[in-house]
């Protein structure tokens, strides 16, 4: 198993390091895979002229796996669309066809506290979100602003998916539920849209294969209520992508920390590119401030969805709640009477509690 590291700008090689630390530490104990670093956004624009150099996406394609930081920085703002470092990252997932985005959202008990929503409401949450991260009304046509006569002018977008695309989101969705607690809802509106109804017909008939998962269907707005009532109530939410990208950041604001969350983003083989939902982070880079378990479940997830390596995937993540149950902190999960530390000290943290 090849990993390509590519750990980008800001606080992502700060990061990436910590995760690196981690699974080096597994390699040594005899788990089979190789790294390979490379540069990436504005560190390759800065290195090669583009922020997704050739080397860069002939490493990324040979690798089975994609470990990845963040990207971005105000140095690249005024760059032109083409050469911003963002657009490393989405060239990479169509480069891949990376479809499906899953994104856990989990509360560790020590951590309950910093959810806006009351501890009891949160505490032992552990949801994932698969989101189809391709298709939509955010790609659909025809789209675009016309005049209407009278000069009234008209903002239209099409919502659209394939019996295809759904189908393969749904097993996306029904595989990430078996290796969890094998329960799957499934959300749309199939009530008030056409795209929705196909989109339920079909995600039944797939679920007809996996009959140790439980389906269930919920309206989207039903689920945004669902998910700030009695968010434990979920296991797996599979969905297109409006519904997705919004139910994801709700979801990630249960936790109350961005420095905690992890995220993939598959190929239909299981392939990934596993990376943490923050960005750069500028204003704290360089100063040892960045928590760095993000991208150290960011890893874990790695081991579980593209290496089938269940049990040390769970090492990693017993490892993460031990060092935090030890009360290891970083600045932005702080509070009275825990242990105040930096990135590296909670890598270390992480990779002793391995043991
Ligand atoms: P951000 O996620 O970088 O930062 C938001 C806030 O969260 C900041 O206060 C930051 O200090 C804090 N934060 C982020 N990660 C943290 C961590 N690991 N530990 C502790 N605190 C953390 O979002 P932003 O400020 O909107 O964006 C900064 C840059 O990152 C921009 O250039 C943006 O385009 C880019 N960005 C990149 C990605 C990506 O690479 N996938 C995602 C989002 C934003």
């Amino acid at each position: 198993m090849k990993v390509a590291v590519l750990a980008g700008d800001g606080v992502g090689p700060e990061v990436i390091a910590e995760a690196v630390k981690v699974l080096a530490a597994l390699r040594r104990e005899g788990s089979a895979f190789e790294m390979e670093q490379a540069s990436v956004g504005g560190a390759a624009y800065d290195a090669a002229g583009d922020p997704l150099p050739g080397p860069t996406l002939e490493l990324a394609r040979a690798a089975d796996a994609i470990l990845f930081g963040a990207v971005g920085g105000p140095r690249y703002d005024a760059l032109p669309r083409e050469k911003r470092p963002e657009r490393a990252i989405l060239r990479l997932r169509k480069e891949l066809n990376l479809f499906a985005n899953l994104r856990p959202a989990s509360v560790f008990p020590e951590l309950a506290g910093a959810s806006t929503l009351k501890a009891e409401v949160v505490a032992g949450l552990d949801i994932l979100i698969v989101r189809e991260l391709t298709g939509d009304i955010y790609f659909g046509q025809p789209r675009g602003i016309r005049e209407l006569n009278g000069g009234v002018r008209e903002g239209f977008d099409t919502m659209r998916y394939t019996d295809e695309e759904i189908r393969r989101i749904a097993h996306a969705g029904f595989r990430a539920a078996l290796k969890r607690n094998r329960k799957l809802c499934s959300v749309d509106k199939a009530n008030v849209l056409e795209t929705s109804q196909l989109w339920r017909e079909v995600v039944s008939a797939v679920g007809k294969e996996y009959a140790a998962v439980e389906l269930t269907h919920m309206y989207v707005d039903s689920a945004a209520m669902q998910l700030l009532k009695n968010p434990r109530q979920f296991d797996v939410i599979v969905t297109g992508n409006m519904f997705g990208d919004i139910l994801s950041d709700e979801a990630s604001m249960l936790t109350g920390s961005i420095g905690m969350l992890p995220s993939a983003s598959l190929d239909e083989k299981g392939k990934g590119l596993y990376e943490p939902i923050h960005g750069s982070a500028p204003d704290i880079a360089g100063k040892n401030l960045a928590n760095p378990l993000a991208a150290i479940l960011s890893a874990a997830m790695m081991l579980r969805y593209s290496f089938d390596q269940d049990r040390v995937a769970a090492r990693v993540e017993v490892a993460v709640k031990k060092a935090l149950a030890q009360g290891y902190r970083t600045a932005d999960i702080f509070q009275q009477g825990t242990r105040k530390v930096g990135t590296r000290e909670m890598g270390d943290a992480v990779v002793a509690a391995l043991s």
